[in-house]
Formats: structure tokens, C-alpha cells, sequence
């Protein structure tokens, strides 16, 4: 039920949300490597040079000394037959980003936990939870356990287990598609990168190569109105400019929600008003990327009660 579902997540490093990421995901490549799931497609920001997402992801990479390639549209074209950039479009290659199986990550971090000792207790809610003396006791619908310290990470749930939370969260609805190309050996992974695009209107569209269930293809952002409200029949004729062998036959279609805070950046860190509870949430709609380091971040911030990570952009105090 949650969001970390459909086959594929975006790992990118030159980031257009903020270069403040930068060394979260440094660290995340490092562990990604470590489970070996990630798998390096490139990825191609697409847009006027001015876009957040074009203009963005080149700020980022040159503050933080990342490789890049830039491409005009004929460039891109020939590199990747499957994308015909509108007039007005550049293309920004970054190499050293892919893709993620959020099942598969799920599975490994699961495994590595339980091998680390971890009791894991699925399909069982968590129903309260109160501070004590010594530590945290949590009610679920089969008990009650006491513990030194409590992580609450409940995406789009946040409202139920961390009621008063300074940070305003707004849960919206996504819907992700797969599509069956006419012309399928123009996605295939060795030449068809990830990408973003953002268009004039600031829609900004993205996708996959052609992987197990179809070339998948979604909207990100949008400005025109919600991320959500677009229908299959509307992503295919948005699409088909950028990538007029896509098609408009889907063969799957996935729903989703992004769990939003006003600024866009992640709240991690101590509950204010609290002593022994840490939480994540309000990844909004790009948190996957950094599970592994949030995870290093949150078991350190539970056991030693702080990290070696500047969390100052997660502040769960800011509202
Ligand atoms: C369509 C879509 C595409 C995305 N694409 C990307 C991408 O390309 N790259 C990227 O980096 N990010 C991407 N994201 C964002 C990323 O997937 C999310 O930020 C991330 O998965 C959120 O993880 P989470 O742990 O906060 O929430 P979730 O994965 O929803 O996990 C919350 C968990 O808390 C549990 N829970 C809640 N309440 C209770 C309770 N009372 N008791 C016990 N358990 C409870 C739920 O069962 C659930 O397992 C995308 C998101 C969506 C929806």
C-alpha cells in the first residue's frame, strides 16, 4: 500500500531539487553499490536551459564538480534515436545515474536487517505510541513492546502516528503507466537512458527504458494541474512530441501518491517535543533514491542520538 512500488525508481546525483542533497547521495551510491541494485542507464534531463529541472541539474552538477555531458537536440537525437527534442529543448546527459527495483531494494534491506538480528513484525499496525521514562512504548493491534528509542516512518500515514507534526503534509495522488512502443528496440536500456523533461507550461513528464512490464512513463510535476488528473490518453499526446514511437497503447497502469511538504525537501530528524523518537517522512515524490543513507541516518540518530550527515534542509521544526 505504500509508496515504494512499481518496478523502478530514478537514482540521479546532479540534483535540481538542491544541491544540498549532493552529499546524502554520495553516500546513497556507495550502499546502492554495496547491494548492487543499482543500474547505471545515464539519465537525461530534458528543457529550456532556464527550466528548474535543465538549469537545476547543471547548477548542482558544476557547484559539485559532477560529470555531465550537455546535447542540443539533433545530439540527443542521434545518441538516443527515441527522443525527438521539441525546438527550444537541450538535453543534459548525466552518466553516473540509473535505475532502482524498489521491490528488490525493499527485499535486500529487509534480509539485511533480519540477518543483523531485526525481529520484523509485517502486517502488524501500529496503533499509538507514548513517550516514557526510559525510552518509547508502542501499541500495536497484536501488543504492546517498550523500547530506548522509536523511528516512525510512515509516508502517507504521518498524520495518524505523528499528529502535530510542525511540517504541513499533503498526500497526492499519482499514476504511473506502461507503455508497448511502436517501435521497441528504440527504448531498450543500452539506448535509452532514464529522463526528466520539463516543458514550457513546467509539466514535467518521466521515464524508463523498456524493461519487464513496458516502457514506463509518468508525470512528475505539474503546474497546470495536478500531477494526478492527467489521463492515459492525455500523458500519450504530452508524450508524443518528445517520443513519437512511444505509442498510446498501456498495459499496465500503477496508482501512487507522493507525500508533500510545502518546500519539497524530506522531514528527517528528532520529533520536536520528543526525546527518544526520530522520523522520515514528506519525501515528496523523490525520496527513494536516498532510502539507504536515511536509513544509516535514522539508526544513528535512534542509537547514538546524531549523525555525521547535515540534515539542516529535513528541519521537522520548520513549518
Ligand atoms: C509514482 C512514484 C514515482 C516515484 N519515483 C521516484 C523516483 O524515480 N526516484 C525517487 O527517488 N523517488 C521516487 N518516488 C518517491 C519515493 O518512492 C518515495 O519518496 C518513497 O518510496 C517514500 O517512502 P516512505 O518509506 O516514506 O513511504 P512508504 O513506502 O509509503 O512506506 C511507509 C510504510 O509505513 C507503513 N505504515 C504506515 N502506518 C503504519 C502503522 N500505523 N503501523 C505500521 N506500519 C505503518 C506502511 O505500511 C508503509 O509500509 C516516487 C514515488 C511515486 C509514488
Amino acid at each position: 500500500q505504500g509508496a515504494s512500488s512499481g518496478e523502478t525508481r530514478i537514482v540521479r546525483k546532479a540534483y535540481f531539487e538542491g544541491a544540498g542533497y549532493v552529499p546524502l547521495l554520495h553516500r546513497a551510491y556507495e550502499l546502492w553499490d554495496e547491494l548492487g541494485l543499482l543500474t547505471r542507464t545515464g539519465a537525461l534531463f530534458l528543457g529550456a536551459e532556464t527550466s528548474r529541472v535543465l538549469g537545476g541539474t547543471l547548477a548542482t552538477a558544476q557547484q559539485w564538480d559532477l560529470p555531465y555531458e550537455l546535447l542540443d537536440a539533433a545530439e540527443v537525437t542521434r545518441r538516443f534515436p527515441a527522443f525527438t527534442p521539441p525546438p527550444g529543448t537541450a538535453g543534459l546527459l548525466e552518466q553516473d545515474a540509473g535505475w532502482v527495483s524498489p521491490e528488490a531494494a525493499v527485499a535486500a534491506q529487509f534480509d539485511r536487517a533480519a540477518r543483523a538480528g531485526a525481529d520484523l513484525r509485517h502486517g502488524e499496525p501500529v496503533t499509538s505510541w507514548t513517550e516514557t521514562a526510559a525510552g518509547v512504548r508502542v501499541t500495536t493491534d497484536a501488543g504492546t513492546y517498550d523500547a530506548g528509542a522509536l523511528v516512525v516512518a510512515p509516508g502517507r500515514w504521518a498524520e495518524e502516528l505523528l499528529p502535530g507534526l510542525p511540517v504541513p503534509l499533503r498526500v497526492e495522488p499519482r499514476t504511473v503507466r506502461f507503455y508497448a512502443p511502436t517501435d521497441p528496440a528504440q527504448f531498450t536500456p543500452d539506448r535509452f537512458p532514464v529522463w526528466i523533461w520539463e516543458r514550457d507550461d513546467g509539466t514535467a513528464p518521466y521515464g524508463f527504458p523498456l524493461l519487464g512490464s513496458g516502457v514506463k512513463a509518468a508525470i512528475h510535476h505539474s503546474t497546470v494541474r495536478p500531477g494526478g488528473d492527467w489521463d492515459a490518453a492525455e500523458v500519450a499526446a504530452m508524450l508524443a512530441p518528445l517520443l513519437p514511437r512511444l505509442g498510446d497503447r498501456v498495459v499496465k497502469e500503477l496508482p501512487c501518491t507522493y507525500t508533500m511538504t510545502p518546500d519539497e525537501d524530506y522531514v528527517v530528524g528528532r520529533l520536536p517535543g520528543t526525546a527518544h523518537v526520530v522520523v522520515a517522512c514528506g519525501l515528496s515524490g523523490h525520496g527513494f533514491k536516498l532510502t539507504p543513507v536515511l536509513g544509516e541516518v535514522l539508526a544513528d540518530l535512534a542509537t547514538t542520538g546524531t549523525t555525521a550527515h547535515d540534515l539542516g534542509l529535513f528541519d521537522p521544526q520548520r513549518s
